[in-house]
């Protein structure tokens, strides 16, 4: 596809592109620096979240850890609870990993290139591209949601997006056009085209920049790209999660550090099988957990929460112990806490939900 692009297309797009963005660029608080901390940090705290969302989430980051060698020192509970709400707590898990190695194994210095940058836990093909596009001016391309969006667009491609043929051919492209002089405002205006103008549902083609070379714009097919391939039914399932009690201290579990919500703090509990009651379920799931026994008190909340790939629905039960010590059998910690203390911890969004219930 990149052969059937004139240069010259090539060049107006770049220079359309990037004069529209110096006149349109929004004022973000990773903008207009050139440190590579900050904008690794914002790179990641922005894969899978929406800029708004993002924002208040990166300054405080930032102002607890302002440089690598503050990150790599924190404990895993401090990022962890600074990264609550945010979900996806691998990102957090994976950067205060690579914070250690390049502030401990690396005396401080940063990688230079995307290939050395893609070597880190947690760094992939994008982010290395946009770190070393923007802080170090390499010509690395940039392909996230947003840029997807707009080539798929741009080139009319009515192939599923989410095929890996369709995938590096989007690669393709974005590397063809990345601007060689200028290649991080290139890969942001890309991406801020697509978050402010070429925007999933109606997009504003009557004010995009790349209109006059839109193939989709031109066809009238924008609102049918990019295709995405079918996607699976949501798989739901019912929880029971017990809050037990003890002298105005309730359990809490650590979990482990890899998996979903790895290294954050939760009410023990778990699924319910299939003709099991909710007390059978708790009581089972408690024993596997902790190796105790429990009463099953009363309900004192539920809850709907949707992950990326399934939706829970959250039933909470006053529980208190029966017999036994808890022990921990599959987290890595057990604490008796008490609820004047509840945001001392990184919780699940989905507990965060029933907190004020307890
Ligand atoms: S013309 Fe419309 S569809 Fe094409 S890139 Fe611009 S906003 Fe997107």
């Amino acid at each position: 596809m990149q052969d059937q692009i004139e240069k010259d297309t090539v060049i107006r797009i770049r220079r359309a592109l990037l004069a529209w963005y110096g006149r349109n660029a929004r004022v973000l608080p990773w903008r207009g620096t050139r440190d590579p901390y900050a904008i690794w940090v914002a790179e990641i705290m922005l894969q899978q979240t929406r800029i708004d969302q993002g924002t208040p989430y990166f300054e405080r980051f930032i102002k607890a850890f302002p440089t690598v060698e503050a990150l790599a020192e924190a404990s895993e509970d401090a990022v962890l609870k600074l990264w609550e709400g945010l979900g996806y707590y691998s990102r957090a898990r994976n950067l205060h990993r690579a914070a250690k190695l390049v502030a401990f194994e690396r005396g401080g210095a940063f990688p230079a290139t995307a290939a050395e940058w893609q070597a880190l836990p947690g760094v992939g093909r994008y982010t290395a591209g946009a770190i070393a596009s923007i802080a170090f001016n390499e010509v690395a391309p940039v392909l996230d949601g947003n840029v997807k969006r707009v080539l798929s667009r741009l080139f009319d491609i009515a192939a599923p997006i989410d095929r890996p043929a369709t995938e590096r051919q989007l690669w393709a492209l974005a590397e063809t056009l990345v601007a060689p002089r200028r290649p991080g405002d290139f890969n942001q205006a890309m991406m801020e085209l697509g978050a402010t103008v070429c925007v999933p549902k109606a997009p504003s083609c009557g004010t995009c920049p790349v209109r006059r070379w839109c193939r989709a714009a031109e066809r009238g097919t924008q609102a049918e790209r990019p295709v995405k391939g079918k996607k699976a039914a949501v798989p739901h399932y019912e929880i029971v999660v017990a809050a037990i009690e003890k002298n105005g201290r309730f359990l809490l579990g650590k979990r482990p550090p890899n998996g979903l919500l790895g290294g954050l703090w939760e009410f023990p509990g778990g699924k319910v099988q299939t003709a099991e009651s909710h007390a059978e379920a708790l009581e089972r799931e408690i024993r596997e957990e902790l190796g105790v026994a429990i009463r099953v008190g009363g309900l004192a909340a539920v809850v709907n929460h949707a992950y990326s790939h399934f939706k829970v629905t959250l039933n909470v039960y006053r529980c208190a112990i029966k017999s036994g010590a808890p022990q921990p059998k599959t987290h890595t910690a057990l604490k008796w806490v008490p609820r004047a203390h509840f945001d001392r911890y990184a919780f699940p969004k989905a507990n965060h939900k029933f907190l004020g219930a307890l």
